[in-house]
């Protein structure tokens, strides 16, 4: 990581320099949870759980968080490990499920019961809202005090399945007038009837993340719990569960600033709306912010560790422009890329003074950023193509590229002379007829005429045909945030619906995926292979896309869209 220092390594300098810690004792964690693939916002925070333990020389767990039934799946497990070796990390053998903990978390709510930290609550869902109360009231819990034996026997019950879902919750007897809504008895255990990805039927209540989190900290040895900002409310809850479960060693949370890019939304839910309403081509759509979306459209690991070490670990929520991220990626492959020639939207060219029959190999750089790179040959031959972009019939102002009478440059090749156009019956230009300069070859003219413009080209006899896509921003509007409520940890499902799903699919950028169909390449891209990655000049970046190999994704374009 290009950061040298962040509020969370003086935060472990501290432990160490006081004693509590040796620096490889410093052991931290990444809790995904296996309902969607990783997008760029998990992977600060990977990068962070990951490089802190590097860091310090000491370990970080893969955890799946699959303490929540619903949506869980083994696909997702599978990509979320690819993803994370594919940005160059590793757990070894500390590689665990939240699920692993459910005997001993439940083991943990009876002790509750019994200190009587904990008790069996029968408020229905809206009963539990309405009886929240508010900053000047305190909340209102009518079964607070049920005696610690008919809990436990309540508990025990739910347990077994004697109970309908929302009948019963286990709650937490912490404060009911706690300034921090966390801390009002917050439910620890709720009743569900669905079966669990690894546990199967064996359960029918299933802890909350706030409960359940803290203890699979505390049971993995985990010193740091690095988390994003909407935790921070829930920490005093956190150090509750830590302390009262009697664990000799206490794991600390502490928070950073969650990513936010424009255009684009970073959360598993709401990509995944787009998945399955076929919006987007599968989760590893390349307008998508996944890093496997990411890794289809071209970004390498590298470019993504370099956008996240530039951003930095923050305490405060700030909204990261795309362009950055982009910048990452088109400044390796400025100097990474091999160089090759593409004419997207092509028209005929044919040199009525070149012999017909004969090809001409012109040297022209693989890659002028980097000495190693070397040239390839272009063949020339009497009928080529340009991109219709360069020429024009009725040229604004210093349009330096082909227009009627003017000469331009064919890269690397001969100056031409642009004379008859040929018209389709529908006006659209059939063919340009030239003459090329053949005395002056690719040098400059001996006459000392300047020629402003240069255009690339392609041989029609050798160019082979492929398409391209051309994508753009998945949203039209920067600040996809504000559309949303803020994420609550504890009432998922409430989340779930109190977001209007529509309201952020009214931005959704219909022209983000432009599809170009019959583009001319240069013949040496036939033999292009997933993963290959090109500057085709004048026009952009671009790689093989990973599921139909005959299409090439523009990864980004040449030009940065803002100042760094
Ligand atoms: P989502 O809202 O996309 O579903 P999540 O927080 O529910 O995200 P988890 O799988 O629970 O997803 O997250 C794993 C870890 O990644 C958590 O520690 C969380 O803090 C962190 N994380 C998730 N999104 C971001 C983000 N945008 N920026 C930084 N960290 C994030
Ligand atoms: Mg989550």
């Amino acid at each position: 990581m290009a950061e040298n220092n962040n509020f969370i390594y003086d935060i472990i300098d501290e432990d160490i320099n006081s004693g509590k810690y040796r620096a490889d004792e410093i052991h931290t964690r990444f809790p995904p949870e296996p309902n969607g693939y990783l997008h760029i916002g998990h992977c600060k925070a990977l990068i962070i759980d990951f490089g802190t333990a590097a860091k310090y020389g000491g370990k970080c767990n893969l955890r799946m968080d699959d303490t929540n039934p619903a949506k869980e799946d083994t696909e997702y497990v599978d990509a979320i490990k690819e993803d994370i070796h594919w940005l160059g990390f590793d757990w070894d053998d500390r590689f665990f499920y939240g699920s692993d903990y459910f005997e001993r978390t439940y083991q943990i709510a009876e002790e509750f019961i019994k200190k009587g930290l904990a008790y069996v609550c029968e408020l229905t869902r809206d009963e539990f809202k309405s009886c929240r109360g508010d900053l000047t009231h305190p909340a209102k819990s009518p079964y607070r005090d049920r005696p610690v034996e008919e809990s436990l026997d309540l508990f025990r019950r739910m347990k077994n399945g004697e109970f309908p879902e929302g009948k019963y919750t286990l709650r937490a007897k912490i404060d009911l007038a706690s300034g921090n809504f966390n801390m009002r008895d917050p439910v620890l255990y709720r009743i569900r009837y669905i079966d669990h990805h690894r546990q199967g039927k064996k359960w029918c209540i299933f802890p909350m993340y706030d409960f359940a989190h803290p203890i699979q900290d505390a049971i993995e040895g985990i010193t740091h719990s690095l988390c994003s900002l909407e935790y921070e409310d829930h920490r005093p809850l956190y150090n509750w569960v830590v302390e009262n479960a009697g664990f000799d060693k206490k794991p600390i949370q502490r928070e950073f600033a969650r990513l936010n890019i424009t255009n684009t939304v970073l959360s598993k839910r709401k990509l995944r709306y787009l998945v399955e309403n076929g919006i987007v081509d599968g989760w590893d759509d390349p307008r998508m912010p996944t890093l496997c979306g990411l890794r289809r459209r071209g970004y390498t690991a590298a470019s993504i560790l370099d956008f996240i070490g530039r951003i930095g670990v923050a305490k405060s929520n700030s909204m990261v422009d795309m362009g950055l991220l982009e910048h990452c990626i088109r400044e390796e492959l400025n100097m990474t890329a091999q160089r090759r020639i593409a004419v997207l939207h092509p028209i005929k060219v044919v040199v009525d003074n070149y012999p017909e029959g004969k090809t001409e190999w012109f040297d022209v750089s693989n890659n002028p950023n980097d000495v190693n790179a070397g040239t390839r040959k272009v063949p020339f031959t009497r009928e080529l193509y340009i991109d219709s972009d360069d020429f024009a019939e009725v040229p604004p102002p210093k349009f330096f590229r082909m227009k009627p009478d003017g000469e331009v440059r064919l890269m690397g090749a001969y100056i031409v002379k642009c004379g008859e156009i040929v018209k389709n019956p529908d006006d659209t230009v059939a063919e340009i007829h030239c003459t090329a300069d053949l005395e002056t070859g690719n040098g400059n003219p001996a006459d000392g005429r300047k020629i402003k413009g240069t255009i690339h080209w392609l041989s029609a006899e050798h160019a082979i045909s492929r398409d391209i896509v051309m994508y753009d921003k998945l949203f039209t509007r920067e600040n996809m945030n504000d559309l949303t409520s803020a994420e609550s940890t504890d009432d998922a499902e409430e989340t779930q619906t109190s977001i209007d799903d529509v309201s952020y699919m009214d931005f959704y950028n219909p022209d983000s995926a432009l599809k170009i169909t019959g583009a001319k390449l240069e013949p040496s891209l036939a033999d292009a292979k997933v993963g290959d990655k090109f500057q085709f000049v004048r026009t952009g970046y671009f790689t093989v896309d990973s599921r139909d190999t005959s299409v090439f994704n523009r990864t980004v374009g040449l030009k940065d869209s803002f100042k760094i």
